[in-house]
């Protein structure tokens, strides 16, 4: 199989956890590793972390492992016989007395939705099955009419759409675990329920640099500000499970295909996630429409495609992942797929930076496919620079920093690797044609497209574009 451009998104869990299975994974195209803090504990983590770490030394190849904050998940309290059936046309209390609801009334112990509330407002429970209409309510309780009815069990999600929470996108456990996911390493953090711009410089003030911040974009709030998140975000993430219970589910197609396209613009990885293979994770084969869906997002552009329940509690989590790379590959050979590469105009901002990288597409289609092009790139931009142009051909991003390198593995065509500190272009072309034979990007007679920022010590230029044969 050729290289595939799309990189795979694995989520681990039960079904995944164990060294022959996240081996298996590796072996089937797994790039990129999800840490998903909502459930788990912390040693169950770091053993997962150790595993994958230590395998990628063994395969030498790098992965991207991310971890993914709860964020805060509002939820009901508890019902006397564990379940109720709400009716339509019924009235419906929530309010701040603990005590075991009934079909009349639960606990809801959060004051800040309280807060928010208007008349007429639509409240959602259980994943969006059950809607509200907000009646009356005071600063501890409200009264609701059932829109749409159903059985409500214990502690079930609630989502308040179109209003902005005054609460943080990272609780008390969100702080402890990215304490805990930086101290261990990870590359990328995964930030839940971003409503605005400030959460995202709130984040940045506890990671820095150590991780890249990918948002999550769930909340309509979030789609208000989209660009600006955009710019203050390393990489993004289309939620797509609580984006289609806040937002309308019909315009969940053209959100992700928004957010795919801000993304590309800006250069910043993005991620298509949830329910892509969903029935793999009772049945060995997909739905067809489960395979289109993989297919548009690749047809899109997206740097990665994720699978989450698939992996991490599925019955066939590495037929999955297998599914998915043959996707991939199926759609790379269609010719439907190069112009569906080129259908957005990239912004030609008149930097020295653009114009080499806008000039390196050229030089790919001059040359009618060189092998590949390779980056040497101290900080990553110049290998997101390059892959932003999504040119058609493997990305060699040289590093010689071992945590880009991570990072670079969810990054649309990238196959990262560590080099020692090169100081010149002499020096980084035969370490380019060298390393691009080693990994089988090239061969004896092709051409290698390289380039990077001088001097490399600074980080974050792109001005240096050279072509090299293989001897
Ligand atoms: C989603 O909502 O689609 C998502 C990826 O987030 P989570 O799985 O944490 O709910």
């Amino acid at each position: 199989m050729k290289p595939t451009f799309t990189k795979i998104v694995a989520t681990i869990g039960p079904a995944t956890s164990g060294r022959d299975r996240i081996k298996s994974l590796m072996r089937a195209g797994v790039n990129v590793f999800r840490l998903n803090f909502s459930h788990g504990d912390h040693a169950e983590h770091q053993q997962r972390f150790d595993i994958i770490r230590e395998l990628a030394k063994e395969n030498k190849t790098h992965y991207s492992i991310l971890a993914d904050m709860q964020g805060p998940k509002l939820r009901i309290g508890h019902f006397q016989d564990e379940q109720v059936l709400l009716k339509v046309g019924q009235n419906f209390r929530m309010d701040m007395d603990e005590t075991p609801g009934d079909e009349t009334r639960v606990a809801l112990m959060h004051p800040e939705i309280f807060a928010v509330l208007k008349p007429d407002m639509t409240l959602l429970l259980n994943d969006g099955q059950i809607q509200l209409r907000v009646k009356d309510f005071g600063k501890d309780y409200v009264n609701t009419e059932v829109v749409v009815g159903g059985p409500l069990s214990d502690h079930k999600g609630v989502n308040v759409p179109d209003v902005v929470l005054p609460i943080s996108a990272l609780t008390e456990k969100d702080k402890k675990d990215l304490a805990f996911a930086l101290k261990l390493g990870v590359d990328w953090i995964c930030l839940s329920f971003v409503q605005q711009p400030e959460d995202v410089q709130m984040a940045r003030r506890l990671i820095g640099d150590k991780a890249g911040i990918i948002v999550k974009i769930e909340k309509p709030s979030a789609l208000i500000h989209l660009d600006e998140i955009v710019d203050l975000a390393d990489g993004v993430m289309v939620a797509r499970g609580d984006l289609g219970v806040e937002c309308p589910i019909e315009s969940v197609p053209s959100l992700q295909r928004r957010i795919v396209e801000t993304c590309r613009l800006a250069g910043k990885p993005v991620i298509v996630a949830t329910q892509m293979l969903e029935s793999m994770i009772h049945a060995p084969v997909p739905t067809r429409a489960e395979v289109s869906d993989v297919a548009t997002a690749v047809y899109e552009g997206a740097d990665g495609v994720m699978l989450s329940a698939e992996t991490a509690m599925g019955e066939y989590p590495i037929q999955a992942v297998s599914m998915m790379k043959r996707i991939i590959a199926k759609i790379q050979e269609d010719a439907y797929y190069g112009p569906a590469m080129e259908a957005q105009s990239l912004p030609k901002d008149k930097t020295v930076a653009s114009a080499i990288t806008y000039s390196m597409k050229k030089m790919v289609k001059a040359l009618d496919k060189p092998a590949c092009i390779a980056t040497y790139s101290v900080s990553g931009k110049t290998t997101l620079r390059a892959a932003r142009e999504r040119a058609l051909v493997p990305i060699l991003g040289l590093t010689p920093d071992e945590k880009v390198a991570n990072k670079m593995a969810l990054v649309w065509g990238v196959h990262p690797f560590v080099t020692k500190n090169l100081k010149d272009m002499t020096a980084v072309s035969p370490v380019a044609v060298e390393t691009a034979k080693e990994l089988k990007l090239a061969k004896k007679g092709d051409e290698v497209i390289i380039t990077a920022g001088i001097p490399f010590a600074e980080k974050g230029t792109t001005n240096i574009l050279h072509i090299a044969t293989v001897e």
